[in-house]
């Protein structure tokens, strides 16, 4: 058997010969280290399902490149993103999840067993499979973009920002991760532009509040990215206004934070989802189309995507799967 491979990047599928020596037999499978991962853990612990949980690429997920979480219920004070992970994390092990480096490369849920290779190489059967691989971040698909990513094009402004101290920066999106990396961004550096396609920001009412609180941070409303431009590193971008004029802006960092793909590239073969690759749940439930594999967190949410959102739907996958398993 060859089983379809990809990576759950999204990139496009390949066909690869996997190992089919079956290396272990697991009662809960968890893919992914977010919130949703990490609360499905918790409760698969605490049910006595001996959860083993894989990180995926980005430990922690997508909340360790944020930086303040102000809403996540209990942190009255707030909390940054990687805190709030490791504290998950911790709360999954204090229960007795296992977790583990890895990433699940291929899948094949046909059997009554599913079976999940981890990097291609190490074949887990489990009885239940949670997935909560979470999303990625969307780029425009612009050449210069991707000549100058790592050196001066970024998806991740708590990642990258520090290289960008004191100097001029732009964000590209509209949304609340535009508004949070802008802000983030305008603590560090002289000025921010925010390039906004339309003519109204679409991020919450307290982020636009905060972005216009800012005052090194300027919004260009009605832009559109056309290049960036530079030899080495990234010297400037060229926009397109609503008069279809071209606007030269001298940055030397360009953050874009225009939204994020669901990794569902390599369960696509075996469950229902929709044209973008959100897993369809059965309303209500975190029930894939197949028995015993249920999913969890962005990966299945395209409308809510916050972490306590996410960790919700964590934890009802483990109560499904508890259910699944009795
Ligand atoms: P969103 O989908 O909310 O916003 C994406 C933004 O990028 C929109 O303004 C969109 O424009 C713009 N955009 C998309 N494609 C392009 C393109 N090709 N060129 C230019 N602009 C483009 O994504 P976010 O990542 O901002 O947020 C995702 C979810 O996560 C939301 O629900 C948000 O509320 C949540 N979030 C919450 C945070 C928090 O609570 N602390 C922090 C960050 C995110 P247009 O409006 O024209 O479609």
């Amino acid at each position: 058997m060859i089983p379809f491979s990809s990576f759950s990047t999204n990139e496009s599928s390949s066909q690869k010969v996997l190992p089919l020596q079956v290396k272990e037999q697991v009662r809960v499978l968890i893919l992914g280290s977010g919130p949703a991962g990490y609360t499905a853990a918790i409760y698969a612990a605490r049910a006595n399902l001996k959860p083993i949980l894989y990180q995926g690429l980005q430990a922690g997920g997508q909340l360790t490149t944020t930086t303040e979480v102000d809403n996540f219920p209990g942190y009255p004070e707030g909390v940054t993103g990687p805190v709030l992970m490791d504290d998950l994390q911790k709360q999954a092990e204090r229960f007795g999840t296992e977790v583990r480096w890895g990433m699940a490369t291929a899948v094949d849920f046909t059997g009554p067993k599913h079976k999940v290779w981890i990097d291609d190489e190490y074949l887990i059967e489990a009885d239940a499979v949670i997935i909560a691989t979470g999303a990625t971040a969307k780029y425009l698909g612009l050449e210069s973009e991707e000549k100058f990513k790592g050196s001066g094009v970024s998806a991740c402004a708590t990642c990258d920002g520090f290289f960008y101290r004191g100097q001029d920066v732009a964000v590209v999106g509209g949304g609340d991760t535009a508004a949070e990396e802008a802000t983030y961004l305008a603590g560090l550096c002289r000025k921010v532009y925010v390039i906004v396609r339309k003519p109204y920001l679409r991020a919450s009412k307290a982020m636009q509040e905060k972005v216009a609180r800012t005052p090194n941070v300027e919004v260009l409303f009605e832009h559109v990215t056309k290049e960036i431009i530079g030899n080495q590193t990234v010297e400037g971008v060229i926009l397109v206004n609503s008069k279809g004029e071209e606007v030269k802006v001298d940055i030397t960092g360009f953050f874009v934070a225009i939204g994020h793909e669901p990794n569902s590239s390599i369960f696509k073969p075996f469950l229902e989802m929709d044209e973008i690759g959100y897993i369809n749940t059965i309303p209500g439930t975190s029930k894939t189309n197949v028995p015993g594999v249920f999913a969890c967190g962005d990966v299945q949410d395209k409308h809510y995507r916050q972490a306590i959102t996410a960790a919700g739907s964590g934890c009802m996958a483990a109560l499904d799967a508890e259910r699944y398993l009795s």
